[in-house]
């Protein structure tokens, strides 16, 4: 039953995704109908009911035997301590340990593993700041920005460190949905004591992905409440959402202007020099062989997001095992081809690419239009002509036309000039591999 179940999310779900998720859960009893199911972590846990991935396994199962199967999720540590519920609020005394298992943080998000780059150093440096002066600068502290960016892992990194740090630390950690879960059942089981006990007896509060509050009046009421009493009480609150929280649906305004009180960072996309050194981490950590000019393909084919990337590199990685063959460019070319990459037909145009060399070259595109003979002008200038004549339609008159009315034999001498310089330059090949992809996004 478990194979077929697992190969049916195998079937549905990015690779990554499977091997975080499903490939990590072990089925560990069958009990009837009742399928007991050992995840890792809590986190696990949450990621499974957040994402319903029980209730999807209740599909797939169904389709597998017809039966209605029904999923308990419990953790190793559950299964080894039968018992381990914790104690009703009353009894607990000051001797009570804090399992820090319990606190769902994963330890590979650390400030040590997460790189820094343009678009996400403000909030690296604001994270770090919250993680070494908890309370006290910047509170809330809201990371705000698209999927895939790295703001769970900046806001566990805060955690962890705090707990490094200061072993005795109280950390809590939930998505929002968790929230809402969690104070659902505590109305449900007349234990909203316990709840309060949970969420404000805490020294950093960690509430992940706030957008999933929008809509959601009861929780936000709790919520509010919770904010306050933490605030008040100097604790740390850290939170994340994809968007700033004006623009989340149906969120109150007072939570608005609470969450405004403290910092909002937002997190943009990674450049290219970024997702090339995150390839780079990424494959040292997982002991991947890869060449550098492979890594900056990949880099320069997937420009979404952080996780897409690491996704690309997990298929690149799998795929070079199922081929037995080294990782090349090659390569990785044939494996992302599936990811249909090429989709995105842009029409680039000369100025597009003369402003793109004069970047990266510093020096400006006046120049690549004018007649100076330095060669620090004249290399640029003929890689901009190459490049134009590679990646656009244009005539090579019309591209002369562009370069400030050049011969079209210019043009053609430029292109021989590069053509020829790259069958044997690697510096040069490097740095034509980095704006072709950069323009090719
Ligand atoms: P978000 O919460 O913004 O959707 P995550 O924090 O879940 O994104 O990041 C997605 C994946 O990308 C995670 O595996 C994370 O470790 C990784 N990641 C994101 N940004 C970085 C970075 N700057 N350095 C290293 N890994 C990163
Ligand atoms: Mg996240």
């Amino acid at each position: 039953l478990w194979a077929e179940v697992a190969e049916q999310f195998k079937k549905r779900s990015a690779p990554t995704a499977y091997e975080t998720w499903v490939n990590t859960a072990k089925p560990v009893a069958l009990d009837g109908n009742q399928l007991t199911i050992e995840l890792p972590s809590a986190l696990h846990r949450d990621y499974w009911k957040s994402n319903k991935m029980d209730q999807q396994l209740v599909e797939y199962a169904y389709q597998a035997t017809h039966e209605d199967i029904q999923p308990v999720l419990v953790l190793e540590e559950e299964l080894k301590r039968p018992v381990a519920k914790a104690p009703a609020s009353t009894t607990a005394n000051s001797d009570t340990p804090t399992f820090r298992k319990d606190i769902q943080l994963n330890s590979k998000y650390t400030f040590d593993t997460f790189v820094i780059g343009k678009g996400n150093q403000m909030a690296h440096a604001a994270a770090l700041v919250v993680s070494e002066e908890p309370g006290a600068m910047y509170n809330p502290l809201l990371l705000y920005g698209g999927v895939g960016l790295g703001k769970t892992h900046l806001m566990h990194a805060i955690g962890n460190k705090m707990i490094d740090d200061n072993p005795s630390t109280k950390v809590k950690y939930v998505t929002s949905e968790a929230f809402t879960n969690d104070f659902i059942n505590a109305i449900q089981t007349h234990s909203q004591e316990e709840f309060r006990q949970e969420y404000r007896n805490v020294d950093l509060l960690l509430v992940d992905d706030i957008q999933f509050f929008a809509d959601k009046e009861g929780t936000q009421e709790e919520f509010f409440h919770t904010f306050n009493s933490l605030y008040n009480d100097n604790k740390q609150i850290v939170l994340t959402s994809d968007r700033l929280p004006n623009e989340i649906p149906k969120l109150q305004d007072r939570l608005v202007s609470r969450f405004a009180w403290g910092l909002s960072v937002d997190i943009t996309p990674p450049d290219l020099e970024t997702r090339i050194a995150i390839l780079r981490n990424k494959a040292n950590a997982d002991r991947i062989d890869i060449p550098d000019d492979t890594l900056s393909y990949i880099a320069g084919q997937i420009d979404s997001n952080v996780r897409e990337l690491e996704g690309a590199l997990a298929r690149v990685q799998a795929y070079s095992r199922l081929k037995s063959a080294p990782i090349t460019t090659d390569l990785v070319a044939d494996a992302l081809q599936s990811l249909n990459l090429t989709d995105k037909v842009t029409q680039l145009t000369i100025p597009v690419i003369m402003t793109k060399v004069a970047n990266y070259y510093h020096v400006s595109v006046a120049d690549l239009k004018g007649k100076k003979r330095v060669k620090t002008i004249v290399m640029p200038r003929q890689i901009a002509m190459y490049l134009s004549r590679e990646l656009t339609d244009s005539s090579l008159p019309k591209i002369g036309n562009e370069f400030g009315g050049k011969d079209h034999t210019t043009v053609i001498h430029a292109y021989d000039k590069i053509a020829d310089q790259l069958k044997s330059d690697d510096a040069l090949q490097k740095e034509i591999g980095d704006l072709k992809s950069e323009l090719q996004h």
